[in-house]
């Protein structure tokens, strides 16, 4: 074992289980390990990098704001809070903002103003809010929230979790409508479940998710925590159905790859329950991470990202249905989040990520059959087409070694 590797195995927590490369460098879609070979960034950090590895333009943004002034607090005001929630507001539709740093304190967020709204707006009786999510989801790793997962090993071990979800099946409207009651303050779903293995709901299913929570007066909150910020092809992914939700999570891609910025959007009546006090992070808007998520979308729309995300993730599906391999079972994806599940009778998806690695591809499986494709959204057709030959050859070699055992 390489030392760097045994120094992580020695002191860390074991809460990962990373494919043995051990990265140094990283430029654009490409990332150099400790020996000098050279990867394709297929993960781009669960989509945290979708600009690219180290933006010159997010860099400078980045380093111009760190020899300004980094952190105050929110005891004090600044003069890049302010211009990054119009922005964030603007790009997304939304009235107001608050902003935090991982995705799973904007969830966290999420939760409690939709409960806070519930009780103050909707009168629902005091400690009966439900919030409604959805089996499979994928929503950060908080004990309220993985209290709301269905996965088995989120949770084991983790209980007590708070009460007052529900959850029902991906992708089914009757079962949301039916799971609704008077206490319920929302609905929190993700537009394509990410974590859950690539799982693109049915057409229409949004919007009519939105015209429930409509009818009902509950809130509908988009986790596009990993579908936002240009990753499917639009800003929103939601934005494919020509919906407008009551709330939206953005993080990952908004830290522009540098660093964790994340934001909980919703109307004015849904934030304005919110008062001084009542919730807050140190690090949340600090002026660094306003000035990142500022450039973060600047870059995005100024370079293209969203366009080409479009154009490419829809190549790179149209070429991956092209390969003909009893390995695969399915190719799913919209934009640049493209899912190929793996017939488990055969390989699992992380023995075909060890050999991708070894073609100069690095991705990584989700839920054990899934190898998960979702590269910086500036990846050119030629890089992709290194890509899907990595991925054909590697097939071919791992069908050929089945039949010689
Ligand atoms: C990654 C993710 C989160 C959690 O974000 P962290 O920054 O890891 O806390 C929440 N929701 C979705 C959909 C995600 O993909």
């Amino acid at each position: 074992m390489h030392p760097m590797i045994e120094l992580e195995e020695c002191y860390g927590a074991r809460n990962y289980a990373p494919l043995p490369v051990i990265l140094t460098r990283g430029e654009g879609v490409y990332v150099w390990d400790i020996n000098g070979n050279q990867y394709i960034d297929m993960m781009s950090a669960y989509s945290a990098v979708s600009h690219g590895h180290c933006h010159p333009g997010l860099l400078k943004a980045l380093n111009d704001q760190a020899h300004t002034l980094t952190m105050v607090s929110r005891a004090f005001h600044t003069d890049k809070l302010g211009p990054f929630l119009k922005r964030v507001c603007e790009i997304t539709g939304m009235e107001k903002v608050l902003p935090m740093n991982s995705g799973a304190e904007a969830v966290e967020t999420a939760l409690k103003a939709a409960r806070k709204w519930s009780y103050n707006v909707k009168n629902v009786p005091k400690d009966m809010a439900e919030i409604i999510v959805c089996k499979g989801n994928f929503h950060g790793r908080t004990i309220a929230i993985v209290g709301m997962s269905t996965e088995p090993q989120y949770r084991a071990g983790f209980g007590p979790f708070p009460a007052g979800f529900k959850q029902i099946p991906y992708g089914d409207v009757d079962a949301l409508e039916q799971a609704i009651t008077p206490h319920t303050a929302a609905f929190l779903v993700e537009p394509i479940q990410g974590e859950g293995g690539i799982i693109v709901p049915p057409e229409g299913y949004l919007r009519k998710c939105a015209e429930i929570c409509k009818k009902h007066n509950i809130l509908l909150i988009c986790d596009e925590i990993q579908t936002g910020m240009g990753r499917t092809g639009k800003f929103l992914a939601s934005d494919h159905e020509g919906i407008k939700p009551d709330g939206v999570l953005l993080g990952k891609a908004l830290g522009g790859g540098l660093i964790p910025v994340s934001v909980f959007l919703t109307r004015k009546d849904v934030m304005d329950v919110i008062t001084p006090g009542d919730h807050g992070s140190t690090f949340g808007g600090n002026p660094l991470a306003a000035a990142v998520g500022m450039a973060a979308i600047d870059v995005l729309l100024n370079d293209g990202l969203i366009q080409n995300a479009a154009l490419q993730g829809d190549y790179l599906i149209q070429q991956l249905k092209k390969i003909k391999s009893p390995l695969i079972e399915e190719v799913r994806g919209k934009g640049l989040l493209v899912g190929v599940s793996i017939n488990p009778r055969y390989y699992s998806a992380r023995d075909l990520c060890l050999r991708l690695m070894k073609k100069g591809v690095l991705s990584k499986e989700t839920h054990k059959t899934v190898i998960r494709l979702a590269p910086p959204l500036l990846i050119t057709r030629e890089q992709l087409d290194t890509v899907i030959d990595a991925i054909s050859e590697t097939l071919t070699e791992a069908e050929a070694s089945l039949k010689t055992l």
